[in-house]
């Protein structure tokens, strides 16, 4: 990280007293004071106060979607030729100091009441530590043999690198939480052993499930969620192949740079609308194609065949149009335009979903796409149980799963405060 250049854009940013970087962030972080601090060499200050609203700086400042979130409503974007004070990079910075400094995160000594989180992404832990901040008595549940969630899982180690990431978490634990690895909610345990042994419980399990797009040929050999080859690293050998990459967001283009970096002989990402529609960043999409992958956009995929095995996609171009009601553009298939490419595999990113067999047996109140219903606080429709992140259908960035966690854990106190 350049210090001069962050530094520069700094010393550049107006203290704007509505802070619209401050609304654009889904944590809420007080972006005008850190970078006041920062201003000031009290690096150590700064990291208190982000630490009022957030526990993953290292890695927020590092792979949040800024462009739609703090840097995009900076008002230098609108004076500046687009470009915004580097707040992602000062946060990062900070963040790291505090790792390399090892400044500890304060917290209140225990009482006697425990809470049980169940999974260790960005919502579970950020739960986690803020109640154990506050003097709760926490325990994690993961059923993998390590925390992060798709921050370790999804997030591909080009955009997030691993050993920093274990030092953040190790930070977190060494607040003095407790945690069970190797457990899953629905197979080691069920929900109302935590109900039984808990004060209060927060599930935080995560949407790892990819969905489909009810095609035909969704069943061939060959076909693969993205989510799925993410969190298994199960992959077939893509060396001289060709692959599709059904999708237009951050797993599309992860899977599509990670299949391509493994040596596929062509990547194409095929994406219904246009790419000033893509969810994904536009610099991703940038750097996808300095990696060789190739988009297809305002294409649609009508369906996958083969014998057996995946031979070729049928692909129809699209148009987009306002529908009466809609904020964005939808795409409509052109008649008589459709045409087939051959490849090898297909991989499905279009979406995410939790895993059924869980979310089914919770006893829970569900919504309509099956995720679990939460109110604004994280309440669910079970007394003593809790919900937030990708699980609860918070737009799917880890600031917004990590705020959910946030607004539980204050949820729960106040719950239990109560009792
Ligand atoms: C490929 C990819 C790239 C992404 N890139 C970005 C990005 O650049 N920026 C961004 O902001 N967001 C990104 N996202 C979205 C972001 O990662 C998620 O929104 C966020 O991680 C959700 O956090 P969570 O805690 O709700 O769920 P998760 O991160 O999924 O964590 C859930 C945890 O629960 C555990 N678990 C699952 N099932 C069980 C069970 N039965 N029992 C116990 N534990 C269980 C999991 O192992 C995991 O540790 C990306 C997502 C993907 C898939």
């Amino acid at each position: 990280m350049n210090y001069d250049y962050i530094k520069e854009s700094a010393y550049e940013c107006l203290q704007c007293i509505k802070s619209p970087c401050q609304k654009g962030c889904p944590l809420n972080n007080d972006i005008r004071g850190l970078i006041k601090l920062f201003r000031e060499e009290k690096y150590k200050e700064a990291y208190n106060l982000l630490l009022e609203t957030t526990i993953l700086p290292s890695v927020c400042g590092r792979i949040c979607p800024k462009s739609r979130q703090c840097e995009g409503k900076c008002v230098k974007t609108r004076i500046n030729n687009g470009k915004s004070i580097e707040i992602g990079k000062i946060e990062a910075f900070i963040g790291d100091m505090a790792l390399k400094n090892n400044w500890s995160i304060n917290s209140l000594p225990l009482n006697n009441k425990r809470i049980a989180v169940v999974g260790g992404g960005p919502a579970g832990l950020t739960c986690a530590a803020f109640l154990r901040r506050n003097g709760y008595n926490v325990t994690i549940y993961e059923r993998h043999d390590y925390l992060g969630g798709l921050l370790y899982h999804g997030i591909p180690d080009f955009r997030l690198d691993k050993t920093l990431l274990r030092k953040v978490i190790d930070k977190i634990l060494e607040l003095g939480i407790d945690v069970r690895l190797n457990q899953s909610i629905g197979k080691d345990f069920t929900l109302e052993d935590l109900e039984n042994e808990y004060d209060a419980v927060f599930l935080g399990f995560g949407a790892n499930g990819s969905s489909k797009m009810n095609i035909p040929g969704e069943d061939l050999k060959g076909v693969y969620g993205g989510n799925e080859l993410l969190e298994t690293g199960n992959h077939p050998d893509y060396e001289g192949k060709v692959v599709v990459v059904s999708g237009g967001g951050n797993v599309a283009i992860d899977v599509a740079c990670t299949i391509k970096k493994a040596n596929a002989k062509k990547v194409y990402v095929i994406y219904r609308r246009s790419e000033k529609e893509a969810p994904a960043e536009e610099n991703e999409i940038r750097e996808a194609k300095d990696e060789g992958v190739e988009f297809l956009f305002q294409n649609n995929i009508l369906g996958i065949y083969g014998d057996k095995t995946v031979e070729k996609v049928e692909v129809i171009k699209t148009e987009l149009v306002k529908k009466e009601g809609d904020d964005r553009l939808s795409p409509v298939n052109i008649e008589g335009s459709s045409y087939y490419l051959p490849c090898d595999y297909v991989v499905m990113a279009i979406g995410s979903h939790p895993e059924e067999f869980i979310v089914n047996n919770l006893g829970l109140e569900l919504d309509k796409r099956g995720r679990i219903l939460i109110d604004k606080d994280g309440y669910t429709s079970k007394e003593k149980v809790f919900a937030g992140g990708d699980l609860a259908g918070t737009i799917g960035t880890v600031a917004f799963a990590a705020r959910s966690g946030r607004d539980a854990a204050y949820a729960i106190m106040k719950y239990l405060e109560k009792m």
